[in-house]
C-alpha cells in the first residue's frame, strides 16, 4: 500500500479534495516516517512538530470552509536559510544556532496564505557555500541512495528529505548549483528560476547577484505547483522582477515536437565526467530526439572560465554579507569582556567555519584597493562574456542540456579536504547562476552502483515553461523519477 508521506503534492490534493485524508492525517504520516529515518539521514536541523499539527489542523478547517489551494495542507520542509518567525534559523552555522527571526521570508509567507504545513528547518553547508552538505556546524546529512555519500549540497538537508520522504517538497537554495546539484545526488526535481522570478526577502544573503530560491519535489508536476506558490513580483526586493506570473502547470504538456536542444561541445569535452554520467545523459537525449526534439551542437565558449569567475564573484558578495555577523546584531558572542575589537574577532573566529572563513578571506582579498581591477573587476567583465555566450546560443536552441553534476553523489569525506576538487561538482550548474538564467535537475538514470543521475535542462530568462515542458516530457517517458531509495 502507498502510504500517505510517500505521495506527490497533487495525488495528496486530490485526497484532500475529496476528503478522502486530512492534513492532520498527512501530517502524521510524515511525522511517522522522520522518526522512522531521521536517525540514519539527518535532513534536519530543527522540526516543529507542534506547530505543524496546528497548520494542519488549520488547513482542514480551510478545506471544510471548501477554500482548497494546490498547497494548502501539504507537509514542505524549509531550507534553514530562509527566516521563519519564531523559528531558528540557522544557517547551518554555530554564529547563527540561536538566531530567531522576528518576520517570514516572502516565500514563506506567500505559503502560509495558502496554509501549507511546516515540518522543519533543513541541514545545508555553513552559509550554503559548499556541494556535500558536510561544511554544517550540526553536521552532515546522509544520502538516502546510500547513506555513506553526500547528497550534495548545499541544500542536501532539503534534498534528502524529499528524496527519503520525510517532507512531501520543500525549498532550498542556489547560488552556483546548490538546489540542481543535489537534486541530481538524490534523485528528485530541483528548479532554480530565473534571477529576480521569485522574491530573496528573508532569505539570509550569500551572493546576492546570484542567490535564487526554488522547489525540491518529487516530479515536475509539483515542481510547477510550488513555482506557482512562489514566484511573483515584491517590492521588499529590489531586484524581484514585475512580471506576470503563468500558471506553471498550463505547460505540462508531454511533447516536445519543434524544440531545439542545444547540446554545448565545451561541455561534453570537460575532464572529470564520469562515463556513466555521459552515458546516462546521451541516452536521455535520445529520448527527448524520439519525442519529437531537435538536437544541436552549440559553443559557449567562455563557459572553461565560470568556475574561476564565480570563486572571485560569490566570495567578494560573501564577504561584504557576512560582515553582519560581529556578535553585536545577531547571533553568537563570545563570552567574556574583550575590547570590541577582540570580540568581533574572536566571535568570528569562534562563530565560523572553515570553508566560510576561506571565502570570506578570498571575497576581501578580490575586492581590496590594489586587486580589485585584477580580481573582481575581471571576473565581472568575464561574466559579462558568459552571458554573451548565453545570449548568442539562445538564437539557435530554446534550451541547453547537459549533466546536473560531472559525477554520481561523493563519499562523506572524499573531498573535503579539497576545496577545488568540490568546487568542480558545481561546473555545470554555475554558468546558469552567473547569467540568471533558468535550469531544473530530473533524475535521469542510476550509475551501476545503485546512485542517481541527474539530466540538466537550461533554459533563457524567464522560460520556466519551456523547461518545465521538457523536463515533463521526459518524465513521461521514462520512469528514474518513481523509483525509491531503499531505505528500510
Ligand atoms: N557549491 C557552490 C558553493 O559552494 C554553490 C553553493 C550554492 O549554490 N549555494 O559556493
Amino acid at each position: 500500500m502507498t502510504e500517505l508521506y510517500q505521495m506527490t503534492i497533487h495525488e495528496l490534493h486530490d485526497l484532500l479534495k475529496q476528503r478522502k485524508a486530512s492534513s492532520r492525517e498527512i501530517t502524521q504520516s510524515v511525522y511517522q516516517r522522520i522518526e522512522a529515518v531521521e536517525g540514519m539521514v539527518h535532513a534536519y536541523i530543527t522540526l516543529t512538530r507542534d506547530t505543524a499539527m496546528k497548520q494542519a489542523a488549520a488547513a482542514d478547517e480551510k478545506i471544510k470552509r471548501g477554500e482548497i489551494e494546490p498547497l494548502t495542507g501539504i507537509p514542505l520542509a524549509i531550507k534553514d536559510i530562509l527566516c521563519t518567525t519564531g523559528i531558528k534559523t540557522t544557517c547551518g552555522s554555530k554564529i547563527l544556532e540561536n538566531f530567531v527571526p522576528p518576520y517570514d521570508a516572502t516565500v514563506i509567507q506567500k505559503l502560509k496564505a495558502q496554509c501549507a504545513v511546516f515540518v522543519g528547518k533543513t541541514n545545508m553547508d555553513e552559509f550554503a557555500m559548499g556541494s556535500s552538505t558536510e561544511t554544517s556546524s550540526f553536521g552532515p546529512t546522509g544520502n538516502p541512495w546510500d547513506l555513506e555519500r553526500v547528497p550534495g549540497g548545499s541544500s542536501g538537508g532539503s534534498a534528502a528529505a524529499v528524496a527519503a520522504d520525510e517532507c512531501i517538497a520543500s525549498l532550498g537554495t542556489d547560488t552556483g548549483g546548490s538546489i540542481r546539484q543535489p537534486a541530481a545526488c538524490c534523485g528528485v526535481v530541483g528548479i532554480k528560476p530565473t534571477y529576480g522570478r521569485v522574491s530573496r526577502f528573508g532569505l539570509v544573503a550569500f551572493a546576492s547577484s546570484l542567490d535564487q530560491i526554488g522547489p525540491f519535489t518529487k516530479d515536475v508536476t509539483d515542481a510547477a505547483l510550488v513555482m506557482n506558490g512562489i514566484s511573483g513580483y515584491d517590492p521588499q526586493d529590489s531586484t524581484s522582477v514585475n512580471r506576470e506570473v503563468p500558471d506553471y502547470t498550463g505547460c505540462l504538456i508531454a511533447d516536445v515536437k519543434g524544440l531545439t536542444l542545444g547540446i554545448p561541445r565545451e561541455y561534453l569535452a570537460t575532464d572529470g565526467v564520469d562515463p556513466e554520467v555521459e552515458k546516462a545523459v546521451r541516452d536521455a537525449l535520445r529520448v527527448l530526439e524520439k519525442q519529437g526534439a531537435t538536437l544541436k551542437e552549440i559553443s559557449l565558449p567562455h563557459t572553461e572560465y565560470a568556475v574561476a569567475v564565480y570563486y572571485l564573484i560569490a566570495p567578494a558578495e560573501a564577504s561584504s554579507n557576512l560582515a553582519r555577523y560581529d556578535g553585536v546584531k545577531y547571533g553568537y558572542r563570545t563570552p567574556g569582556d574583550a575590547s570590541l575589537r577582540e570580540m568581533y574577532e574572536t566571535t568570528r573566529s569562534e562563530g565560523f567555519g572553515a570553508e566560510v572563513k576561506r571565502r570570506i578571506m578570498l571575497g576581501t582579498y578580490a575586492l581590496s584597493a590594489g586587486y580589485y581591477d585584477a580580481y573582481y573587476k575581471k571576473a565581472s567583465q568575464v561574466r559579462t562574456l558568459i552571458c554573451g555566450d548565453f545570449e548568442q546560443a539562445f538564437t539557435s536552441c530554446d534550451l541547453i542540456v547537459t549533466p546536473t553534476a560531472p559525477t554520481p553523489p561523493f563519499r562523506l569525506g572524499e573531498k573535503l579536504n579539497n576545496p577545488l576538487q568540490m568546487y568542480l561538482s558545481d561546473i555545470f550548474t554555475i554558468p546558469a547562476n552567473l547569467a540568471g538564467l533558468p535550469g531544473i535537475s530530473i533524475p535521469c538514470g542510476f550509475s551501476s552502483q545503485g546512485l542517481p543521475i541527474g539530466l540538466h535542462i537550461a533554459g533563457n530568462l524567464f522560460a520556466e515553461e519551456t523547461i518545465l515542458r521538457c523536463a515533463y516530457c521526459f518524465e513521461n517517458h521514462t520512469e528514474w523519477h518513481l523509483k525509491k531509495p531503499p531505505l528500510t
